[in-house]
């Protein structure tokens, strides 16, 4: 089976890799470079932030995230040598609002997050000794991990570049569908260059709502803008992740921390600006004073594709034959990616699927109403 996949972010990647693996031949088509879109500037946490604010459906994918990237990166590593590093840090949660929620959310449902304690005082110092002694109470859970997201693409796209059926065709915008009698037989990108496949997977992230028009409906996804900030402090300075009014600290290996991060809706704008990147650090600041000696060596920001309830979209487009979505993760598609392509894989090539799909279901996307002048 020959499959078109456009996007090639997390959620395009990783479904080109769950088909390779599976016989298929794979052309993966991206506007710009590989790798470099919000999947490049996300956090990398293996959970939705606070799982309890989220649907089930979100929190039920993304707790195959860890495992699933675990078996992945002992498989890539030897032939990429590059390891994206799950790097288990644990998580601190500071805001009070939270603390009973988490405890039973936790106690009741174990993942993603897993185990979760509570925390007060010299307990907190012991876990994380850089924490400002203003934060007495917290809610910790020590088995939270995140992914060094740009090696996990890095990895992915390494992968897939040696592999004998997947072809990579960066910097090709794809601009339609070439569909005739309700069947997608291919794309066609802007340059007027036509591309065939069995079967087309529309991976596109925020950019989501171009296929509207061709489809004839309703994409309800858009652009958030998340703006990031990175320190550098010496190797695994700080020992775990934490969180504060949904502004949080992710340590790397080496050192690094990343801190994010906004919610800002301006379009397709990936500008940073002085008042959010300052909002960030003193949210940061606030949580670790310490870090106000070592150095920030970049700032970013990336567009998340917004969706109602941020239930993603996976699974056969609407009366269109062959054609299949997994787009619209809005703040967690990194968490959820591996889970989301296993689940389209299984779809596309008619498996049993390990998760219920309805809820994730393109049908729910609504028919455009037409328009009269
Ligand atoms: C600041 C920030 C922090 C985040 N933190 C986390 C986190 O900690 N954990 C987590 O799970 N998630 C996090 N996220 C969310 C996560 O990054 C996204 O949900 C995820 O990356 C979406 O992946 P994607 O592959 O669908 O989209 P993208 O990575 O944006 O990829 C879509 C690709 O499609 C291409 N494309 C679009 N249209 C076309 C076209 N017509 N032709 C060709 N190519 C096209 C684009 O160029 C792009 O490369 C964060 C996001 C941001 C911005």
């Amino acid at each position: 089976m020959h499959i078109a996949i456009i996007g090639a972010g997390i959620s395009g990647l990783m479904t080109a890799l769950e088909l390779a693996e599976q016989g298929c031949s794979v052309d993966i088509f991206d506007q710009q470079q590989a790798g470099q879109a919000a999947s490049w500037a996300g956090g990398g946490i293996l959970s939705p932030m606070y799982p309890w604010r989220y649907a089930p459906e979100v929190n039920q994918l993304a707790k195959y995230g860890k495992s699933l990237y675990q078996r992945w990166n002992e498989k890539l590593y030897p032939i990429t040598g590059i390891d994206f590093q799950i790097h288990d840090t644990g998580m601190l949660i500071f805001d009070k609002g939270d603390f009973q929620v988490g405890l039973e959310y936790a106690e009741k449902y174990h993942e993603p997050m897993q185990r979760c304690e509570y925390l007060t005082g010299d307990d907190i110092q012991q876990v994380n000794q850089h924490i400002s002694a203003d934060f007495e109470q917290a809610i910790y859970f020590p088995e939270l991990s995140n992914v060094r997201n740009p090696r996990l693409l890095q990895s992915l796209i390494s992968y897939l570049k040696q592999h004998p059926s997947v072809r990579f065709f960066e910097y090709c915008p794809i601009e339609k569908l070439i569909i005739k009698n309700k069947k997608v037989h291919g794309l066609q990108a802007e340059d007027g260059q036509q591309y065939f496949a069995d079967q087309v997977v529309l991976a596109s992230g925020a950019w989501s709502q171009h296929w509207v028009e061709q489809i004839q409906r309703n994409i309800p996804v858009h652009p958030v803008q998340g703006q990031m900030l990175l320190f550098k402090t010496p190797e695994n300075w700080l020992p775990t992740m934490c969180m504060n009014r949904v502004m949080y600290l992710i340590p790397r290996q080496d050192g690094h921390i990343v801190c994010g991060s906004s919610m800002s809706e301006c379009g397709f704008s990936t500008a940073v600006d002085q008042q959010t990147q300052q909002d960030i650090l003193t949210a940061c600041l606030e949580m670790i004073p310490e870090l106000e000696q070592f150095p920030i060596v970049k700032r970013w920001a990336g567009l998340r594709p917004s969706s109602p309830h941020g239930i993603p979209y996976i699974g056969a487009m609407p009366e269109i034959e062959n054609l299949w979505a997994n787009f619209g993760h809005f703040r967690n598609g990194l968490c959820m990616g591996a889970g989301s392509a296993q689940l389209l894989r299984q779809l596309i090539l008619g498996q049993e699927t390990f998760v219920n799909p309805t809820a994730y279901s393109p049908q729910r996307l609504q028919r455009l109403a037409l328009v009269t002048p």
